[in-house]
């Protein structure tokens, strides 16, 4: 069984503690009476892996454990023993059958051998920060990250003794050269919102091998099913589960997901910082994530016929989405053959102004944040997810006037192709 007490490194004492540990390979935690599933497609995979088969009644679906404490046994007993007590049903927040449950079904889906469920996504972003890095330690980052990440590493990081430089994203020259020699993480987005700036995944995963990093990857996005960062060279990957992972707008979750050897550090931090979701919120999570591959289909086709008919309307200036033939960062398609989610961003020739018409005049999407649900919602990042920065800095990101950004939801595609044109041609 694998111990969870990992030691830190002290800053700049070598970077061999990354690939030394020798930990247990075990995966999960996982109980005897859950659905394993290996080597099956990724529909199987959600619907069946990890799922609580109870003895007693013979329940199909997972029950919700809506307990906080459960019955010590002699496992209990060798567990904190041994220490080994990730892997017994002890506490609600130490773990409970209903965080099993979602978590195997994330491990199975990212391909990897554990997963830790978060009550949001900056938990999980927080929390993974604090345990992989130490006082003196350095994270390379992006300007381009996700507000509340941003807001972490910009306002909080130094004052907890790590420091942060920001870089572009997508150069990864630039992201060499900011690595120094207390670098401890290299923390990225898959694709960033809203401009869906893809990141060398590759290149980076080849980066961190070479100097001893850990790349964490916040697969937001993409999730599991277009993109697999493991597979690329990512130690851990990221979730918010707020938004495609549940994906109907109803939970705000998190997640990561690695190998034990990390996923076991990152829950003892998460222990202390008491992040853990409440078995509700699994039991609605793990109901979500059974249609994830269905819905991650239509969010793409969505996404793509909105994208094809915005590029090249007279009202629209620039199309920002992976399926346009000037889409820059074409190392996606390698890693992501597939479908890129359902994002579009687009800008509109009359700016902010005209862009605010637009959101007047949509009768399907809501008007509303977040990203990933079954219902399309549109949002204006000037004012909402940017409005943090100044307008030079959203200038530097590439946030231009009459910037959309638009989350295609599951709708029927002629019905949201249809609103949109209507919408378009009043302005
Ligand atoms: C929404 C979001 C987060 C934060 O997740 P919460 O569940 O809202 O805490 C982090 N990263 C990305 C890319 C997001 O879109």
């Amino acid at each position: 069984m694998a111990k969870s007490q990992g030691s830190v490194p002290e800053p700049g004492a070598g970077k061999e503690w990354t690939d030394s540990l020798s930990r247990g390979r075990v995966p999960g935690p996982r109980l005897d009476q859950q659905r394993v599933v290996d080597g099956r497609g990724p529909s199987t995979r959600s619907v069946h892996a990890g799922t609580y088969e109870d003895p007693g009644t013979g329940a199909v679906g997972t029950p919700v454990f809506q307990t906080t404490t459960f019955k010590f046994t002699d496992d209990t007993y060798d567990a904190f023993d041994q220490g080994h007590i990730r892997d017994v049903p002890i506490y609600g927040r130490y773990g409970s059958p209903n965080q099993w449950t979602v978590q195997e079904k994330i491990a199975s889906l990212e391909n990897t051998e554990s997963a830790l469920v978060f009550s949001s996504g900056m938990a999980a972003i927080t929390t993974t920060l604090l345990a992989l890095t130490n006082h003196g330690g350095h994270i390379v980052s992006s300007r381009d990250v996700y507000g509340g990440t941003f807001n972490l590493l910009r306002e909080d990081m130094h004052q907890l003794g790590r420091t942060v430089t920001f870089t572009d994203p997508t150069d990864i020259d630039a992201v060499r050269a900011a690595v120094r020699d207390e670098t401890q993480v290299l923390y990225f987005e898959s694709l960033t919102n809203p401009l869906l700036k893809a990141v060398p995944l590759v290149e980076l995963g080849k980066l961190a091998r070479e100097r001893h990093l850990l790349l964490v990857i916040d697969n937001t996005f993409l999730t599991p099913i277009h993109l697999r960062p493991l597979e690329h060279g990512a130690h851990l990957v990221i979730h918010s589960a707020t938004k495609y992972l549940n994906g109907h707008s109803d939970v705000t979750a998190g997640a990561v997901a690695g190998s034990r050897k990390y996923v076991d550090r990152i829950w003892s931090q998460m222990l202390k910082f008491g992040g853990s979701l409440d078995a509700g919120m699994c039991f609605l999570l793990e109901r979500g994530l059974k249609t994830l591959a269905l819905r991650m289909g239509q969010h793409h086709v969505n996404a793509t016929a909105v994208a094809a008919l915005l590029d090249g309307h007279p009202a629209v200036h620039r199309v920002h989405h992976p399926s346009r033939p000037d889409y820059p960062w074409t190392w996606l398609h390698e890693v992501c053959p597939d479908g890129w989610g359902g994002m579009v961003s687009f800008e509109l020739k009359g700016g902010d102004e005209t862009a605010f018409k637009l959101l007047d005049r949509l009768r399907l999407p809501v008007v509303a944040t977040s990203l990933g649900g079954v219902e399309s919602l549109v949002s204006l990042p000037f004012n909402t997810s940017h409005s943090f920065l100044t307008a030079s800095q959203r200038a530097e990101v590439g946030i231009a006037p009459g910037l959309v950004r638009f989350s295609a939801g599951i709708e029927d595609t002629e019905d949201l192709v249809e609103d949109l044109e209507q919408a378009l041609a009043g302005l």
